[in-house]
């Protein structure tokens, strides 16, 4: 059986001719499927019972299944915990923005990348995401707000570039014209570093943002934190960025989760800003959200601006990301594990 949420509307008209029907009808399912959203093929009212049973025969249709939704009283953020058909659950985040409605996705069920700060990896991979699995996490928040989305971060757990082809189909199918139709500019995909495939997604000329989680402005640094610095080092990463840059056009941005006295210096400012300002690139400052297992703490609310300042002293464009939903807690991967270990489920 294949999931036919997750074939391009290409690939769908090919297999709906091998059934002997006309193409348009690809259409017609493509947006039931897409636009519509439904879950079962007894939904397409347009399409005729005997073409609906063959279908049934062989796809199913993906659907994910809002488990819990956390609502900030502050700023409308929504948290959700959606299951997938197989049991697993993932987390995604609908934030908020005078621009509109900003979704954050998960692209893998945990990860394996092992960042020392966050909670998303504290039990390694369990699996990669379907672009399928993807496009539902958008879809079952649209339903569940009855809004359109308009912008994506791929930065809830989880590393996309870990989850390259599926993560490429979701990119393709979330911007397709025919279907969901979000602009590749209103799209974020944010990376530890996986140095080969910020090359392969550059010559793709996506016209999405790419952000690098740097963290660190020193190779001896990043390694402290992040042992993806172990396979690629600082300068290649930085190169590797460049490089995307200026292949697609795209300003790349670097996430800085500032973590008290590891990387909140003034001096850590200055070789931050060097290496932005080299690449032109936009800093994004976070300030880390304290993970009990992970043992970090936030900076001084005064440090962070010292830091912020020093930045912008330099030239540096930088923005502070502000936190959303802070009444509804819940770090990056924090509410998938609560969950699983409220629902006295084992989580490896
Ligand atoms: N694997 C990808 C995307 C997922 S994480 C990546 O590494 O970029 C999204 C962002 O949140 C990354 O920049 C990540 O480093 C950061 N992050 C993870 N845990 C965090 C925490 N506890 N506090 C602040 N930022 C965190």
């Amino acid at each position: 059986m294949e999931d036919i949420r997750g074939l391009t509307k290409a690939e769908l008209t090919e297999r709906i001719k091998a059934l002997s029907e006309p193409s348009y009808r690809a259409g017609q399912i493509y947006d039931w499927l897409h636009k519509r959203h439904v879950s079962d093929f007894d939904q397409m009212t347009d399409i005729s019972k005997k073409l609906r049973e063959k279908l049934r025969s062989e796809f199913f249709i993906t659907r994910l299944e809002p488990l819990e939704v956390l609502c900030s009283e502050l700023d409308g953020t929504r948290k959700y915990i959606l299951s997938l058909g197989d049991g697993n659950v993932i987390e995604a985040v609908l934030m908020r923005y005078h621009y509109g409605n900003s979704v954050c996705i998960s692209s893998q069920v945990g990860c394996r990348m092992g960042c020392r700060f966050c909670a998303s990896t504290l039990d390694g991979l369990v699996r990669s995401l379907s672009a399928s699995e993807m496009l539902s996490e958008v879809y079952a928040i649209e339903d569940d707000i009855g809004e359109r989305v308009s912008h994506i971060v791929i930065m809830g757990s989880g590393e996309p570039l870990d989850n390259y082809d599926e993560v490429v189909r979701f990119i393709r199918m979330i911007s397709d014209k025919d279907g969901v139709n979000i602009s590749q500019r209103n799209i974020t995909l944010s990376t530890c570093g996986i140095v080969p495939r910020i090359y392969e997604l550059a010559e793709l000329r996506l016209q999405i943002t790419l952000a690098l989680s740097l963290h660190a402005a020193t190779q001896e640094k990043r390694l402290r934190t992040m042992p993806i610095a172990k396979a690629y080092e600082l300068s290649e990463v930085l190169e590797a960025c460049r490089y995307y840059g200026e292949t697609t056009g795209r300003r790349v941005t670097f996430e800085y989760a500032v973590v008290k006295d590891v990387n909140d210096s003034l001096e850590d400012a200055e070789l931050l800003s060097d290496i932005a300002r080299r690449l032109h690139a936009h800093v994004n400052l976070i300030p880390v959200n304290p993970v009990k297992e992970c043992g970090f703490s936030e900076p001084e609310q005064r440090k962070l601006q010292a830091f912020r300042e020093e930045l912008e002293h330099r030239g540096v464009n930088v923005t502070v990301r502000r936190e959303m939903g802070r009444d509804i807690d819940s770090a990056c991967g924090q509410l998938r594990r609560r969950y699983i270990a409220n629902a006295g489920m084992r989580t490896d």
